[in-house]
């Protein structure tokens, strides 16, 4: 474990004296080359560098960085910077500026240091530029405004300038660099991509040395079109080789006496200054620029990704995706409806939906297109006949789903449309069997009560709801008994059909088991529907069956009949019937008898 831990914490000592080394070199350049008039750095590099590096450093080394340079920052300052006692707490001043910086970054955005995203940039140009300098500063003019006898805002203002401008300016470049990312971008990158950024940043030291190298035009914006470019073209890539670029030339350049600076009538300290904004300027408008392209550029490969996994879904399934716009015109059919429907999606782009569309279904569409535009979060949907190119009609069932604007107003709809005539099919046969009895193909008992709850629970028409009759064939165990049951269910089917044969279309005509038999006569009143009833009876009185030898059976039927009354249930109505046909039998049987 000790054998493991020692590299690391070499590793972790290097680290520390390293940066306090760069940390010293910048500190003394500051001091020996910006400093007028006994005054602060107009410049200040070192805490871009100590900045940096605790952003690119876990947080264990934090401390140890911070130490060495803070002790090298006092080497520095006692060598080339202010003097005697007003100089002791400046150091000290500037790591903790640089630690403060790093640490609200950091709190404000864990994982900073990459400047990939505008919120990112943002917060740094905000802590590094603004907050923590501008509180550095009012500490520091203090300690300067007592020892060198400068006005205090003078000093707020040079310190200001100088350690604000200078993290904003300096820090990213260092960072990505030692974070490894300017390795990694010129690893990943392609012959062609390398050409491409040598040329770009090419122009821009080319524009930077005529705009820095001379003395008699100001052409200040010139490099900014280059250092567009490469950041348009290479993204955070080419902003931070650039502005790296620009300040190694137009920093020697200015602190020489060169370039557009020189036109200005100033001290050298304002100079510096005015070249200090002018980098941060560019800072602010690459570094966001980069980040926005970049949230760009991964939309778009998400947005490639999905296309590219929709088309492979959209091809494999049989399923139908539609787009229609607000007034039902298809505007894209993916290419399943050519399998399912016939047409191919380009017969049918352009053309209003609803055509297609069976026109006894076609409210239900209607409803379901309404309601999924006027709730975008709901999913609508419809189960529909289409009429396919061949004259031919699916059922399908469609899912839509409204489509947005970026106000979020519907433009259309989206669906995703499924055939279901097989399962259609069966839902009808299930249905068809589970209410009808299979001998007779009558409806069954359970069938029966819900058409006799739906009658009773309707509105009457002219006051009348309607009857029911219960009809049971007489003696029929004996025509069992005699010609067999095979007979008894020719006799059973016969009477099915005297039944269907007398009433009208819409009534019902139920099985309620063995011999027994009833029909739900709406809207019919008693004497009505006594005559339909013994018109039955008649038909049935006269008609007859073979049994396997030749024989002619016949067997006559009882009915009672029972008119339905509003509030009534239908149990009570079924007894009322059933009363009436217990009296028939009673009576002799072969008659129909009203309810008492
Ligand atoms: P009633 O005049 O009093 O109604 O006399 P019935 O013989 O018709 O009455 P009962 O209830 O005693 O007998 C009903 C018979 O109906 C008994 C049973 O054999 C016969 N049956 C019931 N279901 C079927 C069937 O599905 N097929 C055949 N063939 N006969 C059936
Ligand atoms: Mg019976
Ligand atoms: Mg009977």
């Amino acid at each position: 474990m000790h054998r493991l831990a020692a590299p690391r914490s070499n590793h972790r000592v290097r680290d520390a004296v390293t940066t306090a080394i760069a940390y010293f070199a910048c500190a003394s350049a500051s001091l020996l080359l910006t400093r007028f008039d006994g005054g602060v750095a107009i410049v200040w590099l070192a805490g871009a560098v100590l900045f940096a590096k605790l952003c690119a450093a876990p947080r264990r080394q934090w401390t140890g960085i911070t130490l060495a340079c803070g002790a090298t920052g006092v080497l520095a300052s006692q060598l080339f910077g202010i003097h005697g006692w007003v100089a002791v707490p400046l150091p000290f001043i500037c790591v903790a500026e640089a630690y403060a910086a790093a640490w609200l970054v950091k709190r404000t955005y864990p994982r900073f240091g990459r400047f990939q995203s505008v919120p990112e940039v943002a917060s740094f140009l905000v802590i590094g530029g603004v907050a923590v300098p501008v509180v550095t500063a009012l500490l520091a003019a203090w300690s300067i405004h007592h020892g060198r006898d400068i006005p205090y805002w003078t000093a707020w203002r040079d310190w200001y300038a100088g350690h604000a401008l200078g993290i904003v300016a300096f820090a990213p470049p260092l960072l990505l660099t030692l974070r490894g990312q300017t390795r990694q971008w010129i690893s990943a990158a392609d012959g062609n991509r390398f050409a491409e950024a040598v040329i770009l940043l090419g122009l821009v030291v080319a524009a930077s040395l005529v705009t820095f190298g001379q003395d008699d035009i100001p052409l200040v914006i010139l490099p900014f079109m280059p250092m567009i470019a490469a950041t348009l073209r290479l993204g955070r890539f080419g902003a931070i080789a650039s502005i790296l670029i620009l300040l190694c030339i137009a920093l020697p350049f200015s602190l020489a006496g060169h370039g557009p600076t020189t036109l200005l009538h100033v001290s050298m300290a304002v100079k510096l200054q005015v070249l200090q904004i002018y980098f941060a300027s560019i800072v602010m408008i690459l570094l966001p620029l980069a980040a926005e392209l970049r949230a760009r550029r991964r939309l778009l490969d998400r947005m490639h990704a999905a296309e590219a996994l929709h088309r492979l879904v959209l091809d494999r399934t049989s399923d139908i995706v539609m787009r229609l716009g607000i007034d039902g015109t298809l505007r894209y059919a993916s290419p399943s409806v050519e399998r399912v429907w016939g047409y191919r999606p380009d017969e049918l782009t352009g053309r209003k939906m609803f055509h297609l569309v069976s026109p006894e279904d076609l409210p239900a569409v209607l409803d379901a297109r309404r309601r999924a535009l006027a709730g975008p979060e709901e999913t609508a949907i419809a189960e529909y006949r289409v009429i396919c190119k061949g004259g031919g009609m699916v059922w399908v069932e469609s899912h839509m789903r409204a489509t947005l604007d970026e106000h979020g107003n519907a433009m259309g709809t989206v669906s995703i449309v499924r055939e279901v005539t097989g399962r259609r099919k069966l839902m009808e046969d299930l249905t068809q069997q589970a209410m009808t009895d299979p001998l007779t193909g009558a409806y069954n008992r359970r069938a029966f009560d819900a058409a006799l709850r739906a009658l009773l629970a309707s509105v009457p028409t002219d006051g009348v709801l309607g009857c029911i009759a219960v009809f049971d064939l007489d003696h029929f165990k004996s025509v069992n008994d005699r010609y067999g049951h095979a007979a008894g269910d020719v006799m059973l089917q016969r009477f099915a059909g005297v039944l269907r044969a007398s009433v009208r279309d819409g009534d019902l005509i139920a099985r309620l088991g063995g011999e027994e038999f009833a029909v739900v006569l709406g809207g019919m009143a008693a004497d009505q529907a006594r005559l339909v009833c013994e018109r039955i009876r008649k038909r049935q009185e006269r008609a007859e069956v073979l049994d396997a030898a030749g024989n002619a059976i016949r067997a006559t039927v009882s009915v009672g009949i029972a008119p339905l009354v509003p509030g009534q249930d239908a149990e009570q109505a079924m007894k009322t019937a059933d009363a009436a046909l217990y009296r028939a039998k009673n009576a002799g049987r072969n008659r129909s008898e009203d309810a008492a």
